[in-house]
């Protein structure tokens, strides 16, 4: 491979700046766009400047790395996709407004991917025919297009970003099961030289369909995934993918339920300050809509409701709460007082919490009344138990009981064991071994290459800025010419000494700008070292300093480039 060309600061297509922009809300936002290596095109849409750019593509190579080496193939499938395998697999509706749907000159329709899955089957579909062409690994490093609700922490989550998608093809299940584990242990290869830390936890599938599945998480502070680590055993998962089993207890010696007058409380901390109870002895019943109909959710009273869990049960329907003119619709609901015992054409959903044999305060479905001793399975009916409450620290490990630790973290890869959804959607088959068709089952994966650039600023920037891990810095030593033409010239000197050498460097070359501006600036651009041509300069010594723990010495020019291409 060629030597890079040393990067002149002084030509560079990118600005630093002193402050913040003003709508970032994250570090990796804020230091991204500071340092000149993106800059926002439109909400959720990103330029990606030279430095961003050099990043972006040492991530993608990393990833293209492993992904060979455990046998993938690379392709590039088109972004720009026609409605009628989204269509047979039931996604076109299912995606729901996170879809970018347009229409070409003649009334077709078309959509920008999201995600490759049917268009992935009916590629093997063509290709494949028998099973000697299976087991077969493909994969692309391509843009992705949702239109996400709230576009918001810069790159982390854009409307159009980067994806690593891979799927695999097998024959049986074991052959699912290695081209899983294969990718399992691949992504963890990626993650590592990288430079994120990262845990694999267990994940729900969501709209994508299929069985396993497991989320690759960066813990920061920016995340949008909360996940629970137990502090006994090996038990790690995101919050979302938590569900405890149905325990019944014996509810056989609580009194009859009684309606009980409880004027003005209409919320659960009023009803259990006037009653002088936990509010973990009350029921809250939550009410939405799904698709339309009215569900009352059920969980106790000092819980809350994860929407997420009840919209992840429900899909594809679409689930929202209920408003005035529900109520207004249906008297028998008395907001503030719902209680499932008597409850008529609703059905009613419950946290496993909930068991049969529990007995709660709840609504009495009449104003300013509650009832007491409402046994479930005895006064009143569960149509179905789903765990739907937002898991808090300290809740018992599901498999040793232990109390949980929850973190924020950044999803930057899911693995999912996807099984035959979308080869029986798409009817894909190769002829067996007995000469009898047989159904192929897949796998999906997927890396987040422009996330996983915002996580790696998330987790490595100090207070000074970024601090890239040396694989995906987008330069290894940034030399600082901190003077005048004496320093410029020596600092250009090493730095094509270093680039012929296969260093790759970026230099501060700009004129009329002071030493300390750049010494700044040096420290936001992150470059894992920096050379500095300053005070020494005229008797051939420079000063190395390491950017993440500040060390610094003088030596040599031919010291400091012994020790850069050691
Ligand atoms: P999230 O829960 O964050 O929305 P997802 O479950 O929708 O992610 P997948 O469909 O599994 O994500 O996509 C694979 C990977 O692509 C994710 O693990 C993530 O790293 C990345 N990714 C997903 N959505 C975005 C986005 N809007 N911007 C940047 N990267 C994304
Ligand atoms: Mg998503």
């Amino acid at each position: 491979m060629a030597n890079a060309p040393v990067q002149r600061m002084s030509q560079l297509m990118a600005k630093t700046l002193r402050d913040d922009p003003a709508d970032a809300e994250v570090l990796s936002h804020k230091l991204l766009v500071r340092a000149g290596y993106v800059r926002r095109t439109a909400a959720g849409i990103w330029t990606w400047l030279p430095l961003g750019k050099k990043v972006l593509a040492n991530v993608e190579r990393i990833v293209r790395e492993e992904m060979d080496a455990i046998g993938a193939q690379e392709v590039l499938l088109p972004a720009l996709l026609p409605r009628e395998p989204y269509e047979a697999t039931g996604r076109w509706d299912e995606y729901g407004a996170e879809l970018f749907r347009l229409q070409d000159r003649k009334g077709g329709d078309y959509l920008l991917g999201p995600t490759h899955e049917e268009i992935f089957t009916l590629m093997v579909k063509d290709q494949a025919s028998s099973y000697k062409d299976l087991p077969v690994m493909l994969y692309q490093i391509q843009t992705k297009f949702r239109d996400e609700a709230r576009p918001r922490a810069g790159i982390l989550r854009g409307r159009e970003f980067l994806m690593k998608d891979s799927y695999s093809f097998d024959l049986d299940d074991e052959g699912l099961a290695r081209s899983y584990a294969l990718h399992r242990a691949a992504y963890q290869k990626i993650f590592e030289r990288l430079g994120l830390d990262h845990r694999i936890v267990a994940a729900t599938a969501g709209a994508m369909g299929g069985s396993k599945s497991e989320e690759f998480l960066a813990p920061a502070e920016a995340g949008e995934d909360t996940f629970a680590d137990c502090p006994n055993c090996d038990f790690a998962a995101n919050t979302e993918a938590i569900a405890y089993d149905l325990q019944p207890v014996d509810g056989s010696g609580v009194p009859a339920a009684e309606d009980i007058p409880t004027p003005d409380t209409p919320t659960i901390e009023t009803l259990a300050a006037s009653l002088g109870v936990p509010a973990s002895a009350t029921l809250k019943n939550l009410l939405v809509k799904v698709d339309g109909e009215i569900v009352a959710v059920g969980v106790p009273g000092d819980r809350e409701v994860d929407l997420g869990k009840v919209e992840a049960h429900f899909a594809p329907a679409a689930v929202e709460l209920v408003t005035e003119a529900d109520f207004a619709a249906r008297p028998d609901l008395v907001r503030g007082y719902v209680g499932p015992q008597g409850l008529d054409k609703v059905t009613y959903v419950a946290d496993p919490r909930v068991a049969p044999g529990t007995a709660w305060i709840t609504g009495a479905n009449k104003a300013d009344t509650h009832a007491k001793n409402v046994v479930a399975g005895r006064d009143f009916e569960v149509d179905a138990y789903v765990d739907v409450v937002v898991v808090q620290e300290g809740d018992p490990c599901p498999k040793c009981g232990t109390g949980l630790r929850l973190d924020r973290a950044i999803e930057i890869g899911h693995i999912f064991q996807l099984g035959r959804k979308y080869a029986d959607a798409l009817k894909l088959d190769v002829l067996g071994r007995h000469g009898k068709p047989v159904r192929v089952t897949m796998g999906s994966y997927g890396v987040g290459v422009s996330r996983a650039v915002a996580a790696l600023a998330e987790q490595t920037a100090d207070d000074k800025g970024l601090c890239w891990p040396a694989e995906v810095a987008p330069a290894d030593v940034h030399v600082v010419a901190a003077g005048k033409a004496l320093q410029t010239e020596l600092a250009l000197a090493v730095s094509e000494k270093l680039s012929a050498a296969g260093v790759r460097v970026l230099v501060d070359d700009r004129a009329g700008v002071s030493p300390g501006v750049k010494f700044t600036d040096s420290e936001l651009i992150g470059v894992p070292r920096i050379l500095v041509a300053g005070r020494r300069a005229a008797e051939g010594i420079v000063e190395l300093k390491d950017r993440r723990t500040g060390e610094r010495e003088e030596l040599t020019v031919e010291e400091a480039v012994a020790r850069l291409t050691a």
